[in-house]
């Protein structure tokens, strides 16, 4: 298995990292989930109403339960209460559960059909709207616990501090966590993109995802040294050095916290370190950290619940929010990054076999030009009214260019608004096209999520290939060196902004491969600017070459970890 490794004492399992930070804690398991009834009970027809009458009350209880959670709770995770509270009382899911009751069939079986029929929608739709079927399977169970009488699955009750293990944890569980008894989460399946890893970034409490079913091995109360920036759960490890390590993870997290940028490393190399957004509240946000601007505003995520294109004035306005957030520096706007798992209805097309190799990003604009060219107006108008020039720079790259033709194109068409254009590299092809494509770009941003994807043929969604699916990996690696020795070459800018941009030790190989700028959620960049510091581009480049020879991306870290020891606290 490429996710265990083991020694004569210890086993080490290895998962998806996603909040860095060391604990050392019992493990503890989540409060199992219900058994799920079959069909074949029938209710009495005089029985029926009464049937799903306690099916809403126990639905009712539930979403208060959730509700009133989200009251007492901030944030992202009082939104998240809220919406699954929301999801119990949505009108389509109830009459769907009153339609099998008023057939015969028992309420908590009523409930599993009722929620089936969803779950099948909503993965069909795929995406973003697949990872949401996690919260469908949450409202099903405790609305059958509920039912039943059983007690509420999800956290259980602790003593002390612990690390919390699950198979997924649903939005609900996460969002109500006390950091302070739970010190850690790891899951067995999950993404980076899952709730739990948005909410565990969120609460920043140390989170590994997607560490595939060898996790069942480790029982409740077994102690675990878990290490959320490598990914890995180690049982067995010494005790008295584990602490050390907690201690030193501890002493580091604080050391991050006052970190103050610009990022240079120690011996004066600037890297620039800008926030990826998805809206104006996001911009907002990521203005009150280091972030020196806004390097990759993903402009779909706006449009994903929009059912036909908003005009040219619409779009302006949500993008003058994102802008206004930054008046005085680089705002990178992407282009709409639709299709894949990112449908968006005004111009995504419908039954894709692949649609992860289909036509999405840039693809779309070649049988619909007009789609791009307004999305261009629009930035270039919000640019202008907010007298953007020169000195506050608004660049627009296209996302998925696989060729120079595309490139040119998208930049002609830039040009004509007075633009300044750029292209995502994240095909492989573009990356081995490099010589070709940057002569028509002022600039690239790597996007290393897709480049992985496509480079290591896993798709990116898959749990069980989170372990393709790691920018270390060393073939990734080359094809981001391949852009920067373009890059400097032709004195192209290379920033990188996908997730490894957010890795604290990959940010050091990157700065050593030559990348000039990263952009990664505003959270992660006290942690990269901080790691940056202790090292000189010399160390850097020495630390990309080891990586860039490496067997795999396991090896690739570990190269690197030997090279650059953590940062000193
Ligand atoms: C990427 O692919 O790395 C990227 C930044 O874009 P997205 O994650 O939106 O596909
Ligand atoms: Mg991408």
């Amino acid at each position: 298995m490429d996710n265990v490794t083991q020694d004569t004492k210890n086993t080490v399992l290895h998962g998806t990292a996603v909040v860095p930070g060391i604990r050392y804690a019992k493990a503890v398991w989540i409060k199992p989930r219900p058994k799920l009834p079959q069909a074949g009970a029938q209710v009495d027809e005089a029985q029926r109403e009464a049937e799903y009458e306690r099916f809403v009350a126990a639905a009712d209880t539930v979403a208060e339960r959730l509700s009133s959670r989200g009251e007492r709770a901030v944030g992202a995770a009082s939104e998240v209460l809220n919406a699954t509270a929301g999801l119990v009382r949505d009108r389509g899911w109830r009459k769907a559960v009153k339609k099998n009751t008023t057939a015969g069939h028992p309420a908590d079986y009523a409930v599993v059909a009722a929620t089936t029929k969803f779950i099948s929608m909503f993965e069909a739709a795929g995406g973003i709207m697949a990872e949401r079927v996690t919260d469908l399977r949450d409202i099903r169970d405790r609305t059958i616990a509920e039912i039943r009488g059983e007690d509420e699955p999800g956290l259980p009750e602790v003593e002390g501090e612990v690390v919390l293990f699950a198979d997924d944890l649903s939005p609900a569980d996460t969002a109500a966590l006390d950091t302070t008894q739970f010190t850690a989460l790891v899951t067995e399946l999950g993404g980076p993109t899952s709730h739990t890893a948005i909410i565990a970034r969120q609460l920043n409490v140390p989170c590994i995802v997607a560490v595939g079913s060898d996790l069942n091995k480790i029982a409740a109360g077994e102690m675990v040294l878990v290490d959320g920036s490598e990914g890995s759960i180690e049982i067995g490890a010494d005790a008295e050095d584990a602490k050390r390590q907690v201690a030193e993870s501890k002493a580091l997290a604080e050391k991050v916290a006052l970190w103050r940028g610009p990022a240079q490393t120690s011996d004066g190399h600037r890297v620039q370190l800008l926030a990826n957004v998805q809206d104006g509240k996001a911009a907002v946000t990521a203005a009150e950290t280091e972030a020196e601007g806004i390097g990759l505003f993903r402009t779909e995520m706006c449009f994903l619940s929009a059912t036909s294109e908003p005009s040219v004035e619409e779009q302006a306005k949500v993008y003058t929010k994102v802008l206004e957030a930054f008046p005085d520096s680089k705002v990178v706007v992407r282009s709409l990054d639709a299709g894949s798992d990112k449908p968006v209805a005004f111009a995504t097309l419908a039954d894709e076999m692949n649609p992860a190799l289909g036509v999405r990003g840039l693809r779309i604009a070649r049988a619909n030009e007009g789609l791009l060219i307004r999305q261009l107006d629009a930035i270039a108008k919000a640019a202008a009214d907010l007298g953007r020039g020169e000195d506050t720079p608004t660049w627009v790259m296209a996302p998925m260019v696989a060729t120079a033709r595309e490139a040119k194109w998208f930049a002609g068409l830039c040009a004509e608004r007075g633009l300044t254009a750029g292209a995502m590299i994240e095909v492989p092809a573009a990356a081995l096209m490099a010589d070709k494509i940057m002569p028509h770009l002022d600039f690239v941003s790597i996007g290393t999520n897709d480049l992985t994807q496509y480079a290591m043929a896993a798709d990116r969604m898959s749990p069980q290939l989170a372990y393709l699916t790691d920018p270390w990996q060393p073939a990734v690696l080359r094809l981001i060196k391949m852009t920067c020795d373009e890059g400097k070459r032709t004195d192209t800018p290379v920033g990188v902004c996908g997730e490894a941009a957010a890795d604290p030790l990959l940010a050091c190989v990157l700065t050593g491969l030559g990348v000039n700028s990263l952009s990664a959620a505003s959270t992660a960049l006290a942690a990269v600017g901080a790691q940056l510091a202790e090292v000189d581009l010399e160390t850097c480049v020495r630390a990309a070459e080891a990586a860039l020879n490496a067997e795999g991306a396991i090896a690739a870290r570990e190269a690197v970890r030997e090279i650059i020891p953590l940062p000193q606290a």
